[in-house]
């Protein structure tokens, strides 16, 4: 169910990245403040937990309990999502930013990259939480926009050459930077949104209304 209401939209004097990663389910970062913030611990927590329940109720051929796990789970799950947003939407509030998400391409059999696939894999509930955080936000009259996340976790936030994800970090072989990995995403986000990494043959169609946004007009 939807409900709709009229919001005026707020004048955004920031932005804030948020970046939905591998490690956690999202990395975000304002322009305002270089510090990252990372969501959220419990959510690996409760993914674990019910990943070993069901394996073990499996064996044990327990399959109806399973599917009653599976609908615990998803409440559980939901919950959290909810916090997760309200929490980034307040942070966004905070500094009168607008909010910055990656396009996600959705499940499609053809997807490519080993980021996308990954993604996939590790069962986070991207759609769900880049719903949440879009509905909220527009909910008190914060802009959002979606971008490409094409290459951001590739591209060294620091100077732009291409590097390499070792486990949770971030190495750039070309300036000797080291850091999250997640935080490197979404730094790259974060300069993407503001105009600094533009996208070869794309440029600035990819963030319509974002130069408005940024300086608004009368
Ligand atoms: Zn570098």
């Amino acid at each position: 169910m939807t409900v709709e209401k009229e919001v005026e939209e707020r004048n955004p004097k920031s932005v804030l990245a948020v970046d939905l990663g591998i490690r956690w389910i999202a990395t975000t970062v304002n322009s305002n403040n270089p510090k990252p913030k990372f969501y959220d611990k419990e959510l690996r927590r409760v993914k674990g937990h019910y990943f070993y329940l069901r394996r073990s109720l499996a064996l044990k051929k327990a399959y109806k309990t399973i599917k009653k796990i599976g609908n615990k789970e998803r409440r559980v799950v939901n919950d959290i999502l909810h916090k997760i947003s309200r929490a980034i939407v307040n942070e966004a509030l905070e500094n009168d930013s607008m909010i910055v998400l990656g396009k996600l391409r959705g499940i499609r059999k053809n997807g490519k990259g080993r980021k996308f696939k990954r993604k996939l894999n590790n069962g986070f509930p991207y759609h769900r939480l880049s719903q949440f955080i879009e509905y909220k936000a527009r909910w008190v009259g914060i802009k959002v926009i979606k971008i490409s996340e094409r290459n951001t976790s590739k591209t060294c936030h620091r100077c732009g050459h291409r590097g390499l994800r070792v486990g949770s970090l971030f190495k750039c072989p070309h300036c000797g930077y080291v850091c999250n990995a997640d935080y490197n995403g979404a730094m790259n986000m974060l300069k993407r949104a503001t105009g600094y990494m533009p996208i070869a043959g794309a440029g600035r169609a990819l963030c319509p209304g974002l130069d408005t946004a940024l300086n608004p007009v009368g």
